[in-house]
């Protein structure tokens, strides 16, 4: 059975068994009680403020709380997100090194987990067998292939992107980004002594590359050179077949867009940003569709393992799935009575436009507004650190009661 299934009662038994205590004082180590939510959140079946209320009713929770803080760099990325829009596909700041330094290929041996550090090679195996990777984990990676192999933040992030069941552009450009310390003020490092402390024995990696001083891996991201090492013998060929991705979902179950099975009913839109949101009462004369859009993906492919789960979420609400361009879906929409579907939260150009668009179309269209609003406070002005919007922001007054 996978570590995620896409249901909104998977998402709710997850919620249940979050342990706020717990997660704050062991959200560091691999084995630590960290919530797993993220598939949930990104793909719409929970929102931050469905998180903080249910475990707030449970567990009072104040702002200064771990979880609450952890909570807000997604939201500040969001912030990020709602200001720079596509500008968080650039660096944001100077690196420690011109672009150039940085190649776009990722080593094949990072790419198979069989670079013979056990860290790196696990993390890389957890992100293809479960889609998920504990947050240190996923900084171990994107350091390791920064600073030691030199491969550009952007690159790496659109190939954990592409695998990650939560794969959320804000979050995870800004999070490399973070690490490459283009949008911090210090590149992150780390090295074995880090791993031993917060990862099980498996995964520990001494006698490799990272068995040094802090000091010695500054020089190592200091240096314009990718680290050379021999990968011991054994590993040479002995690594994992890498998983699928694509940028359109494979199999039957999706559809060219249809006017006619449209034509006079009520229209309910699912998208992958919306798989949680129980959107219509059936009735006999409307219909669920799921839609995905090819302008959605053209630059961002998504594993086999994502589309399964986006796939099966939509059906356990959708009668169709469409794969089409917004052109195509809009033309096909044109005859139904009314369409509805659950706004998108995301800075998204593809779904913005179809938004637009169907809006533009006449009075039978609506995008339904989130249930819950936003968590955090909005911060209009753009913070250009999480430390800056924290102290502007704040928990809205109507979760505090
Ligand atoms: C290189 C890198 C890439 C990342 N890519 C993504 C991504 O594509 N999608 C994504 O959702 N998160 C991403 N993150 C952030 C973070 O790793 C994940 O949100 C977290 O690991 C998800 O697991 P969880 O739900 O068990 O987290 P928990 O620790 O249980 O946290 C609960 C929730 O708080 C939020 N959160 C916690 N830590 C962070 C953080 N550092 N940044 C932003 N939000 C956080 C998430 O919504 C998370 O679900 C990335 C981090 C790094 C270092």
């Amino acid at each position: 059975m996978s570590l995620f299934e896409p249901t909104l009662q998977a998402a709710q038994a997850r919620l249940s068994a979050v342990q706020p205590d717990a997660y704050a004082r062991t959200r560091n180590a691999l084995e630590g009680a960290v919530t797993r939510l993220s598939p949930y959140l990104t793909h719409g079946f929970l929102s931050l403020a469905d998180v903080y209320l249910a475990v707030h009713k449970r567990h009072p929770l104040n702002a200064q709380h771990k979880l609450v803080f952890e909570l807000g760099w997604r939201g500040y990325y969001r912030h990020v997100w709602s200001h720079l829009g596509q500008g968080i596909e650039q660096s944001l700041r100077k690196g420690l090194h011109p672009e150039t330094v940085y190649q776009q290929k990722i080593p094949d041996d990072f790419l198979e987990a069989r670079t013979g550090i056990p860290a790196i090679d696990l993390a890389v195996r957890s992100l293809y067998e479960t889609g998920y990777v504990h947050n240190h984990a996923r900084m171990w990676l994107a350091s390791y292939l920064v600073h030691l192999r030199k491969v550009h933040w952007h690159a790496g992030a659109q190939w954990m992107l592409a695998h990650l069941l939560d794969g959320d552009l804000a979050s995870n450009h800004l999070s490399w980004q973070w690490v490459a310390g283009t949008n911090s003020n210090k590149p992150y490092l780390f090295n074995a002594d880090n791993i031993a402390k917060y990862a099980p024995v498996p995964w520990h990696s001494p006698g490799t590359v990272l068995d040094t001083s802090y000091e010695i891996m500054h020089q190592y991201a200091l240096s314009a050179e990718a680290i050379k090492y021999d990968l011991p013998p054994s590993y040479a060929s002995a690594g994992m077949g890498q998983p699928d991705t694509g940028v359109k979902p494979l199999g039957m179950e999706w559809q060219k867009p249809d006017a006619t099975v449209v034509t006079g009913r009520d229209v309910w839109l699912v998208h992958p940003w919306s798989l949680g949101t129980p959107l219509h009462v059936k009735t006999t004369n409307s219909i669920c569709i799921g839609i995905g859009l090819i302008e959605c993906h053209s630059n961002t492919p998504w594993s086999t393992r994502r589309w399964n789960f986006v796939r099966e979420g939509m059906q356990t609400q959708a009668e169709q799935l469409w794969w089409g361009s917004v052109q195509e879906v809009v033309a096909s929409l044109s005859t139904a009575r009314s369409v509805q579907w659950q706004s998108e939260p995301h800075v998204n150009g593809a779904m913005t436009e179809l938004q637009n668009r169907l809006e533009r179309n006449g009075g039978c269209t609506t995008a339904l507004a989130l249930d819950a609003p936003e968590l955090f406070k909005p911060v209009p002005a753009y913070c250009a650190s999480f430390a800056q919007w924290w102290k502007k922001t704040g928990i809205q007054l109507e979760f505090n009661a």
